[in-house]
């Protein structure tokens, strides 16, 4: 079957292993079909193998995190997240890879207003005991939401689609972080609410590249675009790929995690609020931020003026969220976690700060302390 890969760069990987202690689903299995180098050799087997598109092989795929800790192991510079993307859009497009039951929900997250709506009866349900929360993995989700309010136009910060629905006050304590630097934060409408990042992560291409061109006409001007989830921020920096245009290009350079942003400025942001404790912070790195994005020190120097930072031992492998991953491959997500929760006792820290919204969740859900790195920035700066 033709994967419509860059036989580039599937030819790139020399087959050396130097990848396979990085990646999440091998370290939980031991198999070689559940790493990197057996799912390239799988890849090539089918594009250019003649082996059928078969469910060992929609196995090898589904289970891939998609968290590219392979990407940064790899000395010979592979681009495993192009060949896993690519494939899956093919699949999509070939077989019963993606069936409604699975695609039709990440229909509902680009229309925010319904999204909204689902979540705070989903909310309801919650405070009446009708839905098991616990065993779904959900965290408690808010019946209503405060309104967010544009304070300027110096920089504008991305709100997406389930964060906005189920952690608005994040939003809330990044914008109070932003505007103590002095700047002024402006706010998109609702066509700004959702980035596609799940829809690529599924194969769903089309719908991703119609997400992304509602998300750039959401923008309009050139000031810089500021985002709080390390998900959203990776797939809205590669819209230049994934359009292929130049005015794609243009505004995925205008992309910022917010820790990068404020990075470049700490001498504007204040002193810690008097009396305030230094809390001591184990950072766990999302793979869209580390892996992906490569910029996961910023959080460091921004959290690092106001709390003792602690490191994992564990070299950034990923915790096993993985956007719909922890919903629809559950047994191996949580096999993940329990590997970072380990590493997170190792630590010793009472809280982890995640940058991007499904980790912090994924490990709220394990009985963690985990929070927004900007919320913690907000309490020590406003209290
Ligand atoms: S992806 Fe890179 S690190 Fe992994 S086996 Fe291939 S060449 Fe080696
Ligand atoms: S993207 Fe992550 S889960 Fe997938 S093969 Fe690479 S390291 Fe493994």
């Amino acid at each position: 079957m033709d994967l419509r890969l860059d036989e580039d760069l599937l030819a790139g990987c020399v087959s050396c292993g130097l990848c396979l202690p990085h990646c999440p689903t091998f370290r939980v299995t031991g198999e070689e079909r559940y790493s990197p180098r057996g799912r390239i050799e799988s890849m090539r087997q089918v594009h250019l193998g003649g082996r059928d598109a078969d469910a060992s092989f929609l196995d090898v795929v589904d289970t891939c995190v998609q968290c590219r800790g392979c990407e940064t192991a790899c000395p010979s510079g592979v681009q495993f997240g192009r060949l896993m993307e690519a494939t899956r859009e093919a699949l999509v497009e070939e077989t019963s890879y993606q069936p409604a039951w699975r695609s039709l929900p990440l229909r509902a997250v680009g229309r925010h207003r319904l999204l909204l709506a689902g979540s705070s009866l989903l909310a309801l349900a919650q405070r009446l005991h009708l839905v098991p929360s616990a065993r779904l993995g959900l965290p408690k989700l808010p019946l209503r939401r405060r309104k967010l309010r544009q304070t300027g136009r110096d920089v504008w910060l991305f709100t997406g689609c389930v964060m906005d629905a189920w952690q608005r006050d994040v939003h809330a304590a990044v914008k109070r972080v932003v505007e103590a630097s002095g700047a002024g934060v402006a706010l998109p409408g609702p066509d700004a609410a959702c980035c596609g990042a799940l829809h690529t992560h599924a194969g769903l291409g089309d719908q991703a590249r119609a997400l992304a061109r509602r998300t750039m006409a959401a923008f309009p001007g050139d000031a810089p675009i500021l985002v709080d989830s390390a998900g959203c921020g990776a797939q809205m920096k590669d819209y230049g790929h994934l359009l292929g245009t130049p005015e794609a290009e243009a505004f995925a350079a205008r992309v910022r995690d917010v820790h990068e942003w404020l990075a470049e400025r700490l001498d504007r942001l204040p002193e810690p609020k008097a009396g305030h404790a230094r809390p001591t912070v184990a950072v766990q790195d999302p793979c869209h931020l580390r892996h992906v994005q490569r910029a996961h020190l910023p959080v460091r120097a921004v959290l690092g003026r106001y709390a003792d930072v602690v490191e994992l031992d564990d070299e950034g492998l990923c915790c096993g969220a993985g956007g719909a991953y922890s919903v629809f491959q559950r047994d191996l997500s949580l096999d993940i976690r329990a590997r970072k929760v380990a590493a997170i006792e190792r630590a010793g820290a009472p809280v982890v700060a995640s940058a991007n919204p499904g980790c912090q969740l994924h490990l709220v859900a394990a009985g963690v302390d985990a929070r927004h790195p900007l919320e913690l920035v907000d309490e020590a700066i406003h209290g």
